[in-house]
């Protein structure tokens, strides 16, 4: 019998990229959900472990998933991480996979400015950051997605975003100016799980851990 959602133990994936690679993780724990995300809407997925459930979110809402408890532990990329904060949740494991790069990423014909610097991105935080670590001005233009255009209409200089094969930059006139930081998908738990769920979450990661191809 499959345990209610608040006694089993939630894993908080996203859809696409992170699921596909994230699953033979878990198969080597013992967990293969029972239905595929791709064509199931269910946001719960029940699981060959009956005490361990998958729930279905979009990937910016995972660390806050985790964050609050709602889900124990959850799988999300570097770059959402660092956007995040990490507030309530311990990063676990890096699980090498969905590896990219957040970048800076502009026009090869034109120098960012020395003035303040118009920057265009979803990753508001991350890019604050890094401009303010260089004593560089920077205005952060907030973007839902489409970045690449931001350049190309004058509505910024440079854009951050993350970036794989680089063909999506290619493809828009656009070039990687400065690499800020590397990114692979981590395994992140609550903290207040960890200490509740201890002996679970340890078996759990000693099994993942031992699946993960170092690349
Ligand atoms: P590419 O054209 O290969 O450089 O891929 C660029 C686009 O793919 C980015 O704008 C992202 O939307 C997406 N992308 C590639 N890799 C990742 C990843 N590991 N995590 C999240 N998004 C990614």
């Amino acid at each position: 019998m499959s345990k209610p959602i608040h006694q089993a133990l939630t894993i908080a994936l996203s859809k696409g990229r992170i699921f596909k690679e994230t699953i033979p993780l878990l198969k080597a724990a013992g967990i293969e959900p029972l239905d595929d995300p791709e064509t199931s809407r269910k946001l719960i997925l029940d699981t060959t472990r009956d005490d361990v459930k998958i729930v279905i979110i979009r990937a910016t809402d995972v660390p806050t998933y985790v964050q609050y408890g709602a889900a124990d532990l959850g799988v999300t990329g570097k770059d959402v991480l660092m956007e995040h904060g990490g507030e309530g949740l311990y990063e676990l494991l890096d699980l090498h996979i969905a590896k990219c790069k957040l970048m800076v990423a502009g026009f090869a014909d034109q120098p960012l400015p020395t003035g303040t610097v118009h920057v265009a991105t979803k990753f508001v935080n991350c890019a604050r950051r890094y401009f303010s670590s260089q004593g560089r001005q920077a205005e952060i233009i907030k973007l839902y997605g489409s970045m690449e255009l931001a350049p190309i209409v004058g509505l910024a200089d440079c854009i951050v975003d993350v970036v794989d094969t680089g063909s999506t930059l290619k493809a828009n006139g656009l070039v990687p100016l400065e690499p800020m930081f590397d990114v692979s998908s981590r395994l992140i738990v609550n903290k207040a799980s960890l200490k509740t769920r201890h002996l679970p979450i340890k078996s759990m990661l000693r099994q993942i851990e031992a699946a993960v191809t170092v690349t």
